[in-house]
């Protein structure tokens, strides 16, 4: 048995939500840890479908308990929407619970987000417009609103919005003089039903899951958004504003890092990015948009658009090494089924000097200015969405996988092959699979 990471390996939507409420069977407790509501993880169990923002993928189990971990922030509203939800379709919301030392994204940040968003005009990041930087920037810059705080006696309470209001009014009259203002009463106003609301599901989420370590409970950490959108290892400033690698699950939870046995990667067989931001490998041709319709590559949380590329191995190598990576589960294969020839990026070329690398460079210029330097495998015809075992793969598609296991030096995990838990082939579980082992990647058949 393991306590388990679960990270998106590419710009996030990779379909770590399935793979997280895969893992969740076999998990007693399941944490988000970090992130906030501008993540969106689809959800599929029978006809019920949800799309959840904040509560973790592995809810739709009643007995598996769902933390929602302090390195989050959390839209009580939203938070409250999808706990109401769950309840109308008769799923148990008793054993989730949420973190005191999470933050809140107050009503300014939201205007604030939306607000810093069109001043940007061309050289927007592409934000969600949920307020979640301006959290993460008021909570680093220590004028943050902590769940906990919610709960301290009125005047306590009372005080902390006051600094905070002091420091946001100069702020917010100056730079968005057309932004609404609230006053300490408006706010204590706003936190009092929410208070309410909240009780039964705040907790301090790092004594809960202390005590299943202790009890030597299985631990499946969520992550949300993915590595090259991580605010340190990804591509910058075009990122997230938290750390959406392995190393979040632990600060974001309260867990050390020799409490993790594995970290599974999730990558799509392709590659997507939503917002801006340079993407090597985009499609703006007809296979894009295949990719795109067959893929059903549109936001959970904006309902935009996602560009679309060939599979990036100089990412995915990247995305190994900064989290660790013992395994990986691809998804989506079945979107490249009779697609005749697939392509792999397996190096980046500077379009100036002709020079190739297949380090994934730390500045943005340096990746405006690589082209990708493709290698070329037949696909398959026919479909995998009802594969069910390894070997019953085309020779293609095993040997597509095999190469981007070898390319990027991790193992295979599982094999995603439609959005329904059961269109999965699993090669091994890291959860009942056990500690972790040494990985060997795939070797190619022909
Ligand atoms: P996440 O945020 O990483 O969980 O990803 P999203 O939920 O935003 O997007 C993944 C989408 O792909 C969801 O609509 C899933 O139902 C769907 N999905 C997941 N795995 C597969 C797969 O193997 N094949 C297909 N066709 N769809 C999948």
């Amino acid at each position: 048995m393991a306590n388990v990471v679960v990270v998106g390996a590419q710009w996030g939507d990779e379909g770590k939500a399935k793979i997280t409420d895969l893992l969740a069977a076999e998990a007693d407790v399941v944490v988000r840890c970090q992130g906030g509501c501008n993540a969106g993880h689809t959800v599929k169990h029978g006809e019920d479908v949800f799309k959840f923002h904040l509560v973790p993928s592995g809810m739709l189990y009643g007995d598996t308990l769902c933390l929602i971990g302090n390195g989050t922030v959390i839209n009580p509203q939203v938070l409250l929407n999808e706990i109401e939800a769950l309840q109308q379709k008769g799923y148990a919301t008793s054993n989730l619970k949420v973190s005191n030392r999470a933050h809140l994204t107050l009503p300014f940040h939201t205007d604030l987000d939306q607000a810093q968003e069109s001043a940007l005009a061309e050289k927007k990041i592409g934000t969600t417009g949920r307020g979640i930087g301006p959290t993460y920037m008021d909570k680093v810059g220590r004028y943050g609103l902590r769940i906990g705080d919610l709960y301290e006696p009125e005047a306590v309470l009372r005080e902390r919005l006051t600094q905070i209001v002091e420091a946001k009014a100069e702020l917010l009259a100056k730079c968005y003089p057309h932004l609404p203002t609230y006053t300490v009463d408006d706010l204590l106003a706003w936190c009092k039903p929410f208070a309410e609301k909240l009780a039964p599901y705040v907790a301090d989420t790092v004594g809960l899951v202390h005590e299943s370590l202790a009890q030597n409970h299985n631990i499946l950490f969520e992550g949300a958004q993915g590595t090259l959108l991580d605010v340190d290892y990804g591509t910058y400033p075009f990122v997230t504003s938290s750390n959406a690698t392995a190393g979040g699950a632990c600060t974001g939870s309260g867990v050390g890092p020799t409490q993790i046995d594995r970290v599974i990667g999730v990558m799509k067989a392709y590659t997507t990015r939503v917002g801006e931001g340079p993407f090597p490998t985009e499609l703006s041709d007809d296979i894009g948009r295949q990719l795109l319709e067959i893929g059903q590559e549109f936001g959970t949380t904006t309902g935009r658009p996602r560009r679309c590329g060939w599979f990036d191995a100089v990412i995915a190598k990247y995305s190994v090494q900064v989290n660790g990576l013992d395994g990986l589960a691809i998804t989506k294969l079945d979107v490249y089924d009779g697609m005749p020839e697939l392509k792999i990026c397996v190096a980046y070329r500077n379009r100036e000097t002709g020079e190739q690398t297949t380090q994934f460079p730390s500045q943005l210029r340096a990746l405006q200015h690589v082209e990708p330097v493709y290698e070329t495998w037949p696909g398959w015809a026919g479909s995998v969405k009802e594969t069910r075992q390894y070997e019953d793969l085309p020779v293609e598609a095993r040997n597509y996988l095999s190469r981007i296991s070898a390319l990027i030096g991790c193992r295979l995990s599982i094999v995603s092959v439609g959005p329904e838990r059961n269109q999965t082939i699993l090669l091994e579980n890291p959860i009942s699979g056990g500690k972790r082992h040494l990985s060997s990647p795939e070797k190619v058949i022909a």
